[in-house]
């Protein structure tokens, strides 16, 4: 117990760092955009598949965001704030595409089961969905774009 208590906490500090405002910051910082990599391997292994859950691009703004702010403010190195000056950019644009994606789906009218937006019929219960987008390479032919015989 005694030597736990020493790991814990040597130098009069809490794991031996001097804590602020700013600590608190950049270490929840470094907290949120580890977990990212743990909640991914997650999802994949739960599905057996690689996928990337949109929770991975929240946890990385959010990380990131913290990490920036510790750098702008507090660590003022270069070297640092331009590690995380930019990466924003790709988060939200994922986060962006993957919202569009799910206005996108497709709801059943009967069952109300959400099905992706290419879908013709209902996942769930097999009704016809009205609206589907036609697979890319299939599309139907309306006024707009019929090939002119002429
Ligand atoms: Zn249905």
């Amino acid at each position: 117990m005694h030597s736990l208590q020493h790991l814990l906490f040597h130098d009069g500090n809490f794991l031996g760092i001097e804590w602020g405002i700013w600590k608190v910051v950049g270490w929840l910082g470094n907290l949120v955009f580890f977990s990212r990599v743990f909640v991914q391997w997650y999802y994949t292994e739960r599905l057996k598949r690689v996928v990337v859950p949109v929770s991975f691009w929240w946890l990385s703004l959010a990380g990131s965001g913290l990490l920036l702010s510790y750098a702008l403010c507090y660590r003022k190195d270069s070297v640092f704030i331009f590690a995380y000056a930019f990466t924003w950019i790709p988060y939200i644009r994922n986060i962006v595409i993957q919202r569009r994606h799910e206005d996108a789906h497709l709801d059943c009218a009967k069952c109300g089961a959400a099905s992706p937006p290419t879908a013709r019929f209902c996942s769930a219960c097999g009704t016809p969905l009205t609206g589907a987008v036609p697979p890319a390479g299939m599309g139907v032919l309306t006024e707009g774009n019929k090939v002119n015989k002429g």
